[in-house]
């Protein structure tokens, strides 16, 4: 497209963790830029960062937070797994951080063992624009699923949500070019999540996390030897691991986004099961730990890997 950005400078490296028989490989799409932090966690100030000292340099410069957008595409039980599919390209878009991008996530997608016709499963965590860019790619002048033999889902909450609100003239494009030709090809179906969770395929579940959206859900992964969390955007950042009550911008709900954050540290803190964050910049993931009636993250950066494609 012609309102193509020049491609953002992305890390040359993917990292992966293994689970017993679960892998995940975080795929990059874009560092977000250094104005996202204030925007989107208005509270998490140069004041609250410095109470968490452990926050720099990964997750902190000297004043803001560090945000990125990638995937993570998990291998279970023979199958090829996309959580999330990131702000896509030549998309749009009234964010100028996300408009018209032109990224090789695609080809590092593929380096990481996910050519686009192999992927089995796309799950979606809400139905917001960093989180289904990738659900399509341009034919010509026409929107088209990605992940052509892929079934695609999401949560049903979340699902009737969107279907029964006025949207805006920003998602409703996001709805246009991202949702509804997939679900125009009969590839997006949407699954009940009862509080226990739903399992989509083997160790993979999905469960609910509301506040952020009202159907989202995180989307926890148990491997023969571990056990592992993927955040959607119940958790932005680690600061809200030592600050829980930071809240987004862009919550629906942030009381009960409150909630679901303090459930879902609790369950994780002290043990060895690992929280990956989809908006984390690297290293992206770690195990949760209680520390002076705060929580932190103990980072783990996963296997790193020169990426082939690109970069
Ligand atoms: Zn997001």
């Amino acid at each position: 497209m012609s309102t193509a950005t020049p491609r953002p400078a992305a890390p040359a490296t993917t990292a992966t963790w293994h689970l017993g028989d679960i892998a995940v490989h975080r795929v990059d799409e874009i560092e977000l830029p250094r104005r996202t932090g204030p925007w989107l966690l208005p509270d998490a100030t140069k004041e609250v960062l410095d109470q968490a000292p452990w926050l720099r340099p990964d997750f902190a410069d000297a004043e803001v937070p560090r945000l990125a957008s990638h995937s993570f595409a998990v291998e279970a039980g023979g199958l090829r797994i996309l959580v999330d599919t990131g702000i896509g390209n030549a998309k749009p878009r009234a964010n100028p951080a996300w408009n018209g991008l032109d990224t090789d996530f695609m080809a590092r997608l593929a380096a990481a063992g996910f050519p686009p016709e192999s992927v089995d499963l796309v799950i979606t965590t809400h139905l917001h624009t960093d989180h289904v860019g990738w659900n399509t790619r341009l034919d010509g002048r026409d929107w088209v699923p990605a992940f052509p033999n892929a079934r695609y889902l999401t949560s049903r909450t979340e699902w009737d949500h969107w279907a029964a609100v006025d949207l805006d003239e920003a998602r409703t494009q996001m709805f246009r070019d991202s949702v509804h030709p997939v679900r125009d090809a009969g590839l997006y179906d949407t699954v009940a999540v009862p509080e226990q969770g739903h399992e989509v395929a083997p160790g993979v579940r999905l469960v609910p996390a509301p506040g952020h959206t009202p159907g989202q859900v995180a989307v926890e992964l148990c491997g023969s030897d571990r056990r592992a969390v993927i955040t959607g955007d119940s958790i932005h950042h680690p600061v809200q691991l030592s600050h829980p009550h930071v809240h987004s911008c862009v919550d629906a709900d942030s009381a009960q986004a409150v909630r679901t954050r303090a459930g879902l540290l609790d369950g994780l803190a002290d043990t060895d099961a690992l929280l990956l964050g989809t908006h984390f910049p690297h290293p992206t993931a770690g195990t949760v730990r209680r520390e002076d009636g705060r929580y932190r993250l103990l980072a783990e950066p996963g296997t790193q890997q020169p990426t082939t494609a690109g970069a």
